[in-house]
């Protein structure tokens, strides 16, 4: 049976492992899980929000670049078409002079030869506003010219670095590329756009060229001519162009990477921009001296003016001199180069014209130029503003350090959005977290006390069996020895047949206790209540009682109300709670053999209680005591047998004739100096006999 006991205890442990296991560690890991999301719903609503307002940036910068491609392609348009001998012929100038009139663009036109030597603005000029021209001209441009002096040029570091960043991803630009060849041919103009796969900012590349397809029936022949030299020029710009956007992509979404190409740029002589602005949301910032920087997609190296216009026939060159931004358009016939600086009013005119509604009920929108201040004046927003935008992207290296950037109308109500939403997000993960550990606790708690209960059965069928096997023992030996006649000794079979009666009262009182266990489950047990004297009732079991414990060495006290106290109750029921109650005491005492029984009426109460001075109850199972079958697992107890049924029926069946018992220590703050058990009634009047 004691192996039967352990396979039980073994099971509930491996329970309870494969509980934790297969039940509580997810459990765990799911809440907290739940709870870091909770945690990165700020940071991924803020994404959101920036990822929706970077696309419009994007889309923005995409209309301006277009303009700009535009703007070029007027230029190009109307520049006179003026050759050597018409330089000789002294036409050239008027030509020059009207094309200035005719187009708002231009801001000081020239006109010089591929040495260097400038025709046009003339410095010798009697027109004092034509001289004014030459003079700035001369100062701005001489050197630039003559191939003396050498200026920056940008290039887009994904599109320099593509090969080392493509690489990088092999796989995923090929699926890119098979995905985005299917696309209609509209969309990869737009998406040409987004960055244009020009290495140099020469407007005049071929490529560069081939992405304003729309606009190439209108381009001069010279760069259409030299488009179809080659036949499969479309479909490998295509492929350019997608390749670049996605180099690009993946640049700006790797900030290790990033590292590692700036850095091998630096390494290469290129020279990084930082960028004006500081968005408040960013993908990399870099500390610098202590200040906060933000590079750019583009990167800087000199050249001079014949270097930059050997491969291309047009283009644009941004400068700037004094703080001030300046674009100049150059156009190669021959040996001659016409173009202009180009008026910055008309072209800054142009680009806000194309951005659209820079104000909406979310957000402001506004171009930033080279110097910090913005091109669309909003009278809500101070300039000052706009360096701490909360997002801004680069627009072209045609120009450099010049951004589109947003600025959120309420940033309060954003953030309150974040903040209630966030709030609501806890709210639902703790009820789920509750409710997921309630749920786990009550299953665990109920299989554990299913299997509690097995186990307890499995003791009880243990001490019964035990229980019945003793007295019968007993009765057999007893009774044998007397029918066989052996004994003589009066004395001793007087003593004898005392066992035999001791023995079978044991018997009779397991026995009733089983029976009336399972009449007292299934509700079948019938209570004859009548009104009786308690005092009397106790008097006629008392003799037989006080015998028995005096013999066991006990000393007997009863201590009974001197008035007869009248309850209503099922006599044979109270005698049976009072024998458990004995015999509990005969069980649980040690060496201070005391037992006492007391009645007394205390308010509308009838109370009969039995003290002991043996083992006493701990606190912790004071109420436990009362369950079916729970029995204290100590030495006393393993002693002495029992079935764990006796106070648990006795208690059944005072509540159930509308009473109680209850227990006491008999010295409140040391549970070992023994037990008081009370048997509560509610008193009866006389007159009901
Ligand atoms: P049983 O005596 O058959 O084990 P009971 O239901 O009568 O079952 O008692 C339940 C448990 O309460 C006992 O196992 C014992 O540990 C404890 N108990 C009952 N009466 C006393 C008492 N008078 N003194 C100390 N412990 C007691």
């Amino acid at each position: 049976m004691n192996t039967i006991r352990m396979m039980v205890r073994i099971k509930q442990h491996l329970i309870t492992a494969l509980f934790l296991l297969i039940v509580l560690i997810p459990a765990v890991i799911l809440s907290f899980l739940a709870i870091r999301s909770v945690n990165q719903e700020e940071m991924v609503q803020r994404k959101r929000l920036e990822d929706t307002l970077l696309l419009e940036l994007d889309r923005t910068n995409t209309i301006l670049r277009l303009t700009i491609d535009n703007l070029i392609q007027e230029l190009h348009e109307s520049l006179p078409d003026i050759s050597r001998q018409d330089i000789t012929n002294s036409g050239s100038e008027e030509e020059i002079i009207r094309w200035k009139e005719s187009e708002p663009l231009v801001g000081i036109p020239y006109l010089l030869v591929k040495d260097g030597s400038i025709l046009y603005p003339d410095i010798r000029s009697s027109n004092t506003n034509e001289k004014k021209d030459a003079d700035l001209f001369y100062w701005r441009y001489l050197n630039l010219f003559s191939n003396k002096e050498s200026i920056p040029v940008y290039k887009n570091i994904a599109e320099e670095y593509e090969k080392e960043i493509l690489d990088k991803d092999v796989s995923a630009e090929k699926i890119k590329l098979t995905e985005d060849k299917t696309n209609s041919s509209k969309n990869i103009i737009m998406e040409s756009e987004l960055i244009s796969p020009r290495k140099e900012i020469q407007a005049s590349d071929k490529n560069r060229i081939v992405l304003s397809k729309s606009s190439l029936s209108s381009m001069g022949k010279e760069a259409a001519s030299s488009l179809s030299k080659d036949q499969d020029v479309s479909s490998n710009m295509e492929s350019n162009v997608i390749r670049s956007k996605k180099a690009l992509e993946i640049f700006e979404s790797d900030a290790a990477l990033q590292e590692r190409i700036y850095s091998q740029a630096e390494e290469e002589g290129q020279q990084y921009l930082t960028r004006n602005l500081l968005p408040q949301i960013t993908p990399s910032k870099r500390k610098e001296n202590t200040q906060t920087v933000i590079r750019s997609v583009y990167i800087e190296s000199t050249k001079y003016f014949n270097e930059i216009i050997d491969n291309a026939d047009y283009g644009i060159i941004p400068r700037t001199f004094d703080s001030t931004f300046i674009l100049l358009y150059w156009e190669k016939k021959g040996d001659i180069i016409t173009g202009c600086e180009i008026n910055m009013d008309v072209f800054n005119k142009k680009l806000i014209e194309a951005t659209g509604k820079a104000e909406n009920s979310f957000r402001f929108l506004n171009i930033i130029d080279r110097s910090g201040k913005p091109l669309i004046p909003l009278s809500n927003i101070e300039s000052e503003k706009w360096r701490q935008p909360f997002v801004a992207k680069e627009i072209s290296k045609l120009l450099p350090y010049w951004e589109t950037a947003i600025i959120l109308r309420n940033p309060e109500d954003f953030q309150k959005q974040i903040e209630s939403s966030r709030y609501f997000m806890s709210l639902i993960v703790f009820v789920l977290c509750l409710l997921i550990f309630t749920g786990i606790t009550a299953v665990y708690k109920v299989s554990s006390s299913r299997l509690k209960n097995v186990q307890r059965k499995v003791d009880f069928v243990t001490n019964v069996s035990h229980e019945l096997k003793t007295p019968l023992t007993s009765i057999r030996m007893y009774s044998e020895m007397m029918a066989e006649g052996f004994q003589k000794d009066p004395e001793k079979i007087i003593k004898y047949s005392g066992y035999i009666a001791s023995e079978s009262q044991r018997l009779t009182r397991l026995i009733n206790n089983v029976l009336d266990f399972a009449k007292l489950e299934k509700g079948t047990k019938i209570f004859n209540l009548e009104t009786a004297d308690i005092n009397s009732l106790i008097k006629d079991i008392i003799p037989s009682l006080k015998e028995e414990f005096n013999k066991n060495g006990f000393i007997f006290k009863e201590n009974l109300n001197k008035e007869s106290l009248f309850v209503k109750c099922d006599k044979e029921s109270v005698i049976q709670v009072l024998i458990n109650l004995f015999s509990n005491v005969q069980k649980y005492s040690t060496d201070e053999k005391y037992i006492e029984i007391k009645t007394f009426q205390k308010d509308k109460q009838i109370i009969v209680s039995v003290t002991d001075k043996g083992t006493g109850i701990a606190k912790k199972y004071r109420k436990k005591i009362f369950r079916y079958f729970f029995r204290i697992d100590t030495s006393i107890t393993s002693d002495s047998k029992g079935t764990g049924l006796g106070l648990a029926i006795a208690k059944k069946i005072m509540k159930q004739q509308g009473g109680d018992l209850i227990y006491t220590a008999l010295k409140g703050d040391d549970y070992r100096q023994g037990s008081i058990f009370s048997m509560i009634f509610p008193s009866a009047e006389k007159k009901d006999i």
